[in-house]
């Protein structure tokens, strides 16, 4: 979804609620180049919000001021190109997820997984549900697999998201409603799921399986899935066989270098690394006075409030054991 209006970078010393990691930036332009400008979403406690950008390189140092989640507000869609996210008028904890319950109830993006089931949308929801989609087959580094659907204008930064291994889309349909059929369908038939836990992707990035075999994981799921839809009793789409680019600030925590479970609760205390890469919202961390690096979970941080400040993770106590 299109970001909120933002001001200005955040700053240090300041509270922010935490609203995840996102990549609405430009998709990347080829093989070697970084993509999607990812960055963490935050609010000030006047409302306003801000992005802390997560490129290679990016120093993220905070200390967790309420561990409590906080609600995340909802999302009103007014049109195809244009959306709302309106924030908690409350500042609730979140009950629901991310949101409090009267923020679930008024979110319009939650209709999304029932329009296709005959479920009623606003006429902003119908005229974005039918804008084009396109069906994927996302492989992640523990090589499990799941299928799922992208809005035209975010064909790409909806893997990215994610945080895939590799993806291929396997379809073009000409609305959402189509595509979310043809998704129900492969589950149905194929068993593929629909969503994989961020946990299960964090704890695989410890120790990712080699391209090559993620790579062919990949192209099986997708040849099956294609030859579902190549017999499908369904309007509306054409069968697709296209590679997604994975971005390459994403490059190293795919890749075979050693690398740690972060060794700190991220609910509480004082947090501070160098963000070597990103995939989805998992980070390959850098600790000072090492060499070592840690897979962190950053998505563990939505809903959290944080204090922005120069702070320094401590290196585990028992470093010899890491090697
Ligand atoms: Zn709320």
């Amino acid at each position: 979804m299109p970001a909120p209006a933002v001001s200005q970078g955040p700053v240090t010393g300041t509270r922010y609620l935490v609203h995840g990691v996102f990549w609405d930036g430009q998709p990347a332009s080829g093989p070697e180049y970084d993509g999607g400008a990812p960055a963490m979403r935050l609010q000030s406690p006047d409302g306003d919000i801000r992005q802390l950008s997560l490129h290679p390189g990016a120093r993220l140092g905070f200390q967790v001021a309420d561990p409590v989640r906080s609600c995340l507000g909802h999302i009103r869609v007014h049109s195809l190109a244009r959306r709302d996210h309106v924030l908690c008028p409350a500042g609730a904890p979140a009950a629901r997820g991310k949101q409090c319950e009267r923020c679930f109830m008024l979110d319009e993006s939650r209709l999304i997984h029932d329009f296709h089931r005959g479920g009623r949308v606003t006429p902003g929801l119908r005229d974005y549900l039918m804008q084009e989609h396109w069906l994927y087959v996302a492989t992640f580094a523990g090589g499990s697999t799941k299928v799922g659907t992208a809005s035209g204008p975010r064909k790409w930064n909806r893997l990215a998201e994610q945080g895939a291994a590799v993806a291929r889309y396997v379809a073009h349909a000409q609305d959402g409603r189509v595509v979310r059929i043809l998704e129900d369908l492969v589950t149905a038939e194929i068993g593929l799921t629909q969503q994989i836990r961020s946990s299960a992707k964090a704890e695989a990035l410890l120790l990712p399986l080699p391209a090559a075999e993620l790579d062919a994981t990949n192209a099986r799921r997708a040849g099956e899935v294609r030859s579902l839809l190549d017999r499908a009793a369904v309007e509306g789409f054409t069968v697709v066989d296209e590679p997604w680019l994975r971005p390459a600030q994403s490059e190293p925590l795919h890749g075979a270098g050693a690398r740690h479970a972060y060794p700190h609760p991220l609910g509480s205390g004082r947090h501070g690394f160098n963000v070597a890469a990103l995939t989805g919202s998992i980070a390959l961390a850098g600790l000072d006075n090492t060499d070592a690096m840690f897979v962190v979970s950053l998505g563990q941080l939505s809903g959290t409030s944080i204090t922005l400040g120069d702070y320094s993770s401590d290196v585990p106590a028992v470093q010899e054991a890491l090697f």
